[in-house]
Formats: C-alpha cells, sequence, structure tokens
C-alpha cells in the first residue's frame, strides 16, 4: 500500500474559516449569508452577451501567456489614465483572477525565508501564499482606534536585513480602510530607504466612499518598486470569470510571465474577453452598486452602532464592517457558531485575519438592505440572549 506523504508545508495551511462557515450553513433553511465576500449582484448582461458572442467567433483557444492583445492594449491605457504614469502593454499581464496575480509576483520575488511584511488584519489567503513561495510573513497590526490605517512607524519597526516585500491593501479587507495619501507618502518613504518591494493589492478599488481613491504606484520612484493588482471579481460583479491583472517595472513583469505560463498557461480566454466588454460599460452601472453597497455599509454600521457593547467605525471604502465584540467575548469563532447555530446568520470570525482580528467580526454587505436589516434584527436578538 502506497503511504501517502503530505509535504509539510501544505499540511501546515488552515483551511479556509470563510469557506468553512460557508459549509456550515450550506444546509441550514431561512441562513442570511454574510460570510463570503462577493458582490451578490449578477455580472451585467451586456458583459455576458459579448463574452459568449466572442466565444462563438473563435475565442475559445488559449491566448498568450501575458493576455489577450486587444484586452492588454485597454488595460495600459486604463492603467496609464488612472495613475498619470505611462504604462505600456508589455508591462501589464492578465492573470487567473487578482489571486493569480498575488500567487505569481509572491513567487516571482521571494527567495526562501525572506520575509514580507503585511498589515494585520489582513486578507487571510495572503498567508497561504507567502508560504507557498517559501516566504515567512511579518505583521505588523492596525488599531480600531486609527480606523486600522496602518502606523508608518510600525512598519518601520518591524522590518529587518531579510524583509524584501510589503504587501499593502487599500481598500482593505477586512476592515474597509482606505489608507489616505499622506500615510501612502510616508510608506513610500520607508519602501525607499529599506529598498522594498511593494505588492498592492487593489482589487478594492472602485468601492470607495469618502475620498478618491489613491495608490502608492503614483509616489515618486515608486513605479520602479510596486507591483500593482487589479481585479475584474468585485468592481464589476465578475468573481467567477477569474479575471485580473497587474502591471510593475518591466523586469518584474518579464520574470513574472514565466511563473504565469507554467502555472496557468494563460488566464480564460472567454474570461478575458468578458473582461474587454467590462471596460466599455456604462460606468453609471458601476456606480449604482457602489452606492448600493453605500447604503448597506451605513444601514449596518448604523444597526451595529445602536446595539449595546459592539463598536464599528465607518470603513472608507470596500463592503465590508468589521465589528469590534471585544466588550462581548474575545472568542469570535464562539459567537460566530453559536449566531449561525441559533439565529441563522453567517458572519466571519476575525480570527479568520489574524490574531488581531480576535475580538471582531466581518459582516459582508452583499445582501439587499431588507436581508440586512433583519440580519442586524436577529443579531440584536442574539445579543439579547447572549448576555
Ligand atoms: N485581494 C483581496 C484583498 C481580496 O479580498 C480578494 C478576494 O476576496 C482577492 C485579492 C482575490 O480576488 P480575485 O482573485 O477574485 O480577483
Amino acid at each position: 500500500m502506497h503511504t501517502l506523504k503530505i509535504s509539510q508545508s501544505v499540511q501546515d495551511l488552515r483551511y479556509s474559516v470563510i469557506r468553512e462557515m460557508g459549509g456550515m450553513a450550506a444546509h441550514m433553511d431561512d441562513v442570511i449569508t454574510l460570510g463570503i465576500g462577493e458582490p451578490d449582484f449578477d455580472t451585467p448582461g451586456t458583459i455576458i452577451e459579448k463574452a459568449f458572442e466572442d466565444a462563438r467567433n473563435g475565442h475559445t483557444h488559449y491566448t498568450q501567456s501575458q493576455g489577450d492583445p486587444e484586452l492588454l492594449e485597454r488595460l495600459a491605457q486604463v492603467a496609464t489614465a488612472g495613475t498619470g504614469i505611462r504604462v505600456t502593454p508589455s508591462s501589464v499581464l492578465v492573470t487567473h483572477g487578482g489571486m493569480g496575480a498575488l500567487t505569481a509576483a509572491l513567487r516571482t520575488l521571494l527567495e526562501q525565508g525572506d520575509h514580507v511584511l503585511l498589515v494585520e488584519p489582513h486578507f487571510p489567503d495572503y498567508m497561504a501564499h507567502i508560504a507557498f513561495a517559501g516566504g515567512i510573513a511579518v505583521k505588523v497590526q492596525s488599531r480600531f482606534e486609527n480606523g486600522f490605517i496602518p502606523l508608518p512607524e510600525d512598519l518601520e519597526k518591524a522590518i529587518t536585513t531579510k524583509t524584501r516585500v510589503l504587501i499593502l491593501n487599500s481598500p482593505n479587507n477586512p476592515t474597509g480602510a482606505v489608507i489616505p495619501g499622506h500615510i501612502l507618502d510616508a510608506i513610500a518613504d520607508i519602501a525607499i530607504r529599506h529598498n522594498l518591494f511593494v505588492i498592492s493589492d487593489e482589487v478594492y478599488d472602485t468601492i470607495v466612499y469618502d475620498r478618491p481613491f489613491e495608490s502608492i504606484y503614483t509616489r515618486p520612484e515608486m513605479a520602479d518598486r510596486t507591483l500593482v493588482i487589479k481585479s475584474f471579481s468585485k468592481s464589476h460583479a465578475m468573481t467567477g470569470w477569474r479575471i485580473g491583472y497587474c502591471f510593475g517595472p518591466q523586469a518584474m513583469m518579464d520574470q513574472m510571465l514565466k511563473v504565469v505560463n507554467y502555472s496557468t498557461a494563460c488566464a480564460s480566454s472567454i474570461g478575458q474577453r468578458a473582461a474587454l466588454a467590462a471596460l466599455d460599460i456604462d460606468p453609471s452601472i458601476l456606480e449604482q452598486m457602489k452606492n448600493r453597497f453605500a447604503a448597506r455599509v451605513d444601514l449596518v454600521c448604523a444597526r451595529l452602532n445602536a446595539m449595546d457593547n459592539i463598536q464599528v467605525t465607518k470603513p472608507g471604502g470596500s463592503f465590508y464592517v468589521f465589528a469590534d465584540i471585544s466588550r462581548i467575548t474575545r472568542q469570535s469563532r464562539q459567537f460566530a457558531i453559536q449566531l449561525l447555530n441559533s439565529k441563522r446568520v453567517v458572519v466571519v470570525p476575525g480570527y479568520a485575519f489574524g490574531e488581531s482580528g480576535e475580538g471582531c467580526i466581518r459582516i459582508a454587505c452583499t445582501r439587499n438592505r431588507h436581508l440586512l436589516d433583519t440580519a442586524m434584527d436577529r443579531i440584536q436578538s442574539f445579543l439579547d440572549d447572549f448576555q
């Protein structure tokens, strides 16, 4: 009999807490799911129609690994317009979602044992991608009292001789924090002084509420040391099409292309045609989605703030509300499971986003306002029983 031997690094990975919560709810009736982070809206119809038409016209083959040439051309224009820095098609790479860019970037950059700085609470998948690339995650905490904006001095203190890469995620999953310009300036200064490469994960860039989105890529001297990651998943309600893209210094993109080539060959050809169509949709459709998220986030924040012992700060972007429940309990897992079992609401326990997320829960505002209101009633009633 074969003795199965699994690599230690894979054994050490934890199953996704977000998917675990979804799994627990799968066989229950009348559940309101505020767990997984994807828009509840369907992909706009014109995108679907155009992608299918293109598929019928032969766009069903591998594309070149870098991406569909027409899409690359358009993305370079979008990146140039968005940053004010000339981005050429040769320095753009289309990937299997933003995730494909993330994992390929870390594999391209890291040597075994290199340190990667990241701000906690963070998107859980970063830990797996850093591990796949042989890196070591070094975490810096952002705090509730600072609206979960990282302090540049905290980042600087965590830098070691092995630190190569800093991952920034703004707007942030799970906290919704949007890093303001003056903090980006200070972080850019640190990156330059310590010769760090920055991966700027901007997959929620279109969902910002109070101030325009700003990228560290646009800071002086940063375009040479930053990879920007974008995605159609959240902005265009296209999670299932699996199309993201990235751009950065040409020398980096040339090497990263090999990783993408050997790991995925190319992103889905039909998905890429859908992305091309997405670039042409009426901008008011995106604006409408954003406004609906904004109204939902407002509703959830107002309802939670009115509850005893729960604290929230309004997110600057994304569709997440990260609520502090530590005055009630620090056991976020137990809280989330009991809430699901007794009131049929799925939220994600904060520890999923790193240790300092413990004592919090993440609520994805990806249901309509009526359902969100009902979910808030249920949480209120759960708290009445809990105390
Ligand atoms: N980055 C962040 C911060 C995310 O929250 C997600 C998805 O939830 C991703 C990247 C990956 O998204 P996708 O691969 O669908 O583009």
